[in-house]
């Protein structure tokens, strides 16, 4: 049987009613509620509280809760002022609540609002700061509550399993680590304004390639090292309070009826006490959904029954209306669903409206939205958030008293590409394109000429024909010639990079890489730009290029954030969250992907981006942790204490790290553990900690990283549980996986 709470309220139940649990229900009338009832008092813990109100229910009301009263509502029960709990598309700024995405994305679509649209997940993951995505998630929360909001569809912390997921730019990266400590951060801004974050997608969403039938063949030690820890966090360390389930299948079993993963796991090993919310249209049953644990099925109602019944749906394998309350109803009477778990099930999400406040302080909506905070937060984000690729020569930064004209040139130079496609595509009140970036920074001094180059694959036919394309690019060609420098602009954009499907290839899309070669003929001075979610194939103009600068899909101050790393106003600090291999065929999932027969080995194992790699000695174009900067860094005095560390004890270890250069900046220390013998086969390196750390010119300043046991440990198999060896690791410390700086053995005894 599931549950974790369920023998706390049972109990509770029991002692508060003097009534079995399994007629209580059936006694349970409409009697009115005394203005003194137990779960109206927000003195008492929510625990008691629960029970009193599912003491109050009926079996009805209680069916009722366990599907949407919309497409982005849950129900409602006035008679008990149980609240609907009101939601908004997330994870990257508040998204319309009006619809499914293919409508309200639109243009011209009853789009509801216009909201901060902060940078892409990974472009927040480059920036490997913390504390700013944990601000970023209150900024998040503080709109959602000024729509009149309660719950906020994110964080989406999925692994980049494969470069051509289509929402790799939603998510964190490669790395668990990394993910579970920036999903643990957003929770906490979010959770911290009282506002429901929904942690997504449990689990392992890792292709949009028939995402509602794919059947992913993962085994256990990979689900735990790689697609888990950052769920694990997110309840162990943020208490989450609630998940959202995924759309696949996991070892034959769709994830909202999944029991190993939401009963086992999520409830059992990580303690869960939140409830589990339906990804949209992606139920499958009543009695095995509700028994696995998923607490709350979306959408419902009239959009739901909409919804499964359009071709589109039925196409794609969209499924739901399983949790009405006339169906969970019949199968309690069958006695195919207990009414202890129906209480379990309504109870988490009782839970999840008292701790959150919004029961005892409905949010009163109202405010303003993409107030100069919040926009200050989305620069902060794109600008960290830039990688620094290559800069041969330094070319970068530009002087603008030194420059007379720039030309900007290509398909996303004059748009402003902010994120992705899908239902976290925020629409904001204006966004600052590259061009419009550069120019407003390089003033009326420097002469700006723009460029399209090539017109973005797909996005309008006029732009498509062989004629419009020479010329074209004998345009962007032209401009090059007649100017200082260029500035090339490649990359994506949301019907190419998108929920719903995956990139057909890493490469770049029609005539770009052409339009890279030409210009760098043109004039030597170029300087490449990405915006893009995913990493591109290279190869045939980077060894060439001196300049390239990773923007991702920055938000809507996306251009403002690329002027100033160009211009030096900033010093580029992000670091790669996902290596950038050659060529699709490096990577580790190849020959593994999409699947055969909607079934997708994941053979790799926990061979995921740098961990593959290494272990398989294949030189990507940029390794993971990798990014450069306007000045040098130096480290130093690595000391580890004690050396030999007895179980249980933390570790300390310490270091000095320097800015050698002239210019301030932040450098992204990183630390990786090595094993050196082991009894199972392990990665090379793991990340274990990092840390971002401002340096004036020539100051210095030591970091200090806190290991324990947990930190060397893997997931045995056989024992079913994380295992750490005694034995010899070597701690690393350095700029990016592949430029270790300093390292010293660490001897870890019985
Ligand atoms: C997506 C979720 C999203 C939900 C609601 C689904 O298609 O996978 O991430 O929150 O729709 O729009």
């Amino acid at each position: 049987m599931r549950r974790t709470l369920l023998p706390f309220i049972t109990a509770l139940f029991a002692v508060l009613t003097f009534v079995p649990v399994g007629l209580h229900a059936q006694a349970a009338s409409r009697a009115a509620v005394p203005a003194d009832a137990p779960y109206k008092d927000a003195r008492l813990p929510a625990d008691r509280r629960v029970a009193d109100l599912l003491s109050r229910m009926t079996l009805e009301e209680k069916a009722t809760m366990l599907t949407g009263a919309g497409w982005m509502e849950s129900a409602a029960i006035p008679r008990l002022g149980i609240p609907a709990i009101k939601m908004a598309d997330g994870p990257l700024g508040v998204r319309s609540w009006a619809g499914a995405s293919a409508i309200t994305n639109l243009p011209g679509g009853p789009l509801k609002v216009n909201s901060t649209a902060f940078p892409s997940g990974v472009a927040m993951a480059a920036t490997w700061d913390t504390a700013l995505v944990q601000r970023e998630g209150k900024a998040i929360a503080q709109e959602v509550k000024a729509l009149g909001r309660d719950m906020i569809l994110g964080p989406t912390v999925n692994i980049n399993r494969v470069p051509l997921w289509g929402r790799n730019f939603e998510g964190y990266g490669e790395d668990p680590y990394l993910a579970a400590r920036l999903g643990v951060a957003y929770i906490k801004g979010v959770q911290g304004e009282g506002v429901i974050p929904s942690v997504k997608h449990f689990a392992a969403n890792n292709e949009e390639f028939e995402r509602h039938r794919i059947d992913e063949q993962i085994d256990a030690r990979t689900l735990h090292e790689i697609y888990l820890p950052a769920f694990k966090a997110a309840v162990e360390e943020a208490d989450a309070w609630t998940v959202m389930s995924a759309y696949n299948l996991i070892n034959g079993v769709h994830c909202a009826e999944n029991s190993t993963l939401l009963t086992g796991i999520l409830e059992k090993e990580f303690g869960f006490k939140g409830f589990v919310v339906s990804d949209w249209g992606s139920t499958y049953s009543t009695a095995a959904t509700v028994n696995a644990g998923m607490d709350l099925e979306m959408p419902g109602g009239a959009p739901a029954r909409a919804m499964i019944a359009s071709p589109r749906s039925q196409l794609s394998g969209n499924s739901g209306t399983w949790l009405e309350a006339g169906k969970v109803l019949a199968e309690l009477k069958a006695g195919n669903i207990s009414e202890a778990t129906l209480n379990d099930n309504v109870g988490r999400i009782l839970r999840v409206i008292f701790v959150s406040g919004l029961f005892d302080h409905p949010l009163p909506g109202g405010g303003e939205v993409d107030t100069p905070a919040q926009q200050a937060v989305a620069l902060q984000g794109a600008t960290e958030g830039i990688v620094l690729l290559k800069n041969a020569g330094s070319l970068l930064p530009l002087d603008a008293a030194m420059i007379h004209s720039i030309a900007v040139i290509g398909p996303n130079a004059a748009v402003a590409r902010t994120g992705g496609g899908g239902s976290s595509m925020v629409r904001p009140k204006y966004a600052i394109a590259p061009l419009d970036g550069i120019r407003s920074r390089a003033g009326s001094g420097v002469d700006v000429k723009y460029a399209l180059g090539v017109g973005m694959e797909g996005e309008d036919p006029a732009q498509d024909s062989p004629e419009a394309r020479a010329m074209a690019l004998s345009q962007a060609v032209d401009a090059a010639a007649q100017s200082d420098l260029a500035v090339v602009v490649v990359g994506r954009y949301d019907k190419i990079e998108h929920e719903g499907a995956d990139l057909k290839t890493m490469d770049l899309p029609a005539g770009q890489d052409e339009l890279i070669e030409a210009v760098e003929k043109a004039n030597p001075r170029t300087i490449v730009v990405l915006n893009s979610g995913d990493p591109v194939t290279m190869t045939k103009w980077i060894a060439q290029t001196p300049a390239l600068v990773e923007m991702w899909y920055g938000g809507q101050e996306g251009g403002h954030a690329l002027a100033s790393i160009l211009f030096g106003d900033a010093n580029p600090s992000g670091k790669l969250p996902v290596s950038f291999p050659k060529k699709f065929e490096d990577s580790p999932a190849y020959g593994n992907y999409p699947g055969m027969n909607l079934k997708v080995n994941y053979a790799e194992g926990i061979y995921v981006g740098y961990r593959y790699y290494d272990a398989k000695n294949v030189e990507p174009e940029f390794p993971f942790g990798f990014g450069l900067s306007y000045t040098t860094f130096e480290y130093s005095g690595l000391k580890i204490k004690p050396y030999e560390a007895a179980w249980g004890r933390p570790v300390e270890i310490l270091l000095a790290v320097k800015n050698t250069g002239s210019r301030a900046g932040a450098e992204i220390v990183q630390l990786y553990i090595h094993p050196d013998h082991s009894v199972i086969d392990r990665p090379l390196r793991e990340l274990k900690r990092f840390q971002r750390v401002e340096l004036k010119p020539g100051e210095s300043k030591m970091i200090e990283f806190t290991l324990d046991r947990a930190d060397i440990a893997y997931w045995s198999p056989e024992k079913n549980n994380w295992v750490s060896d005694p034995g010899t690791y070597e701690i690393q410390v350095g700029s990016s996986s592949r430029d270790i700086r300093l390292r010293a053995p660490l001897e870890l005894k019985k």
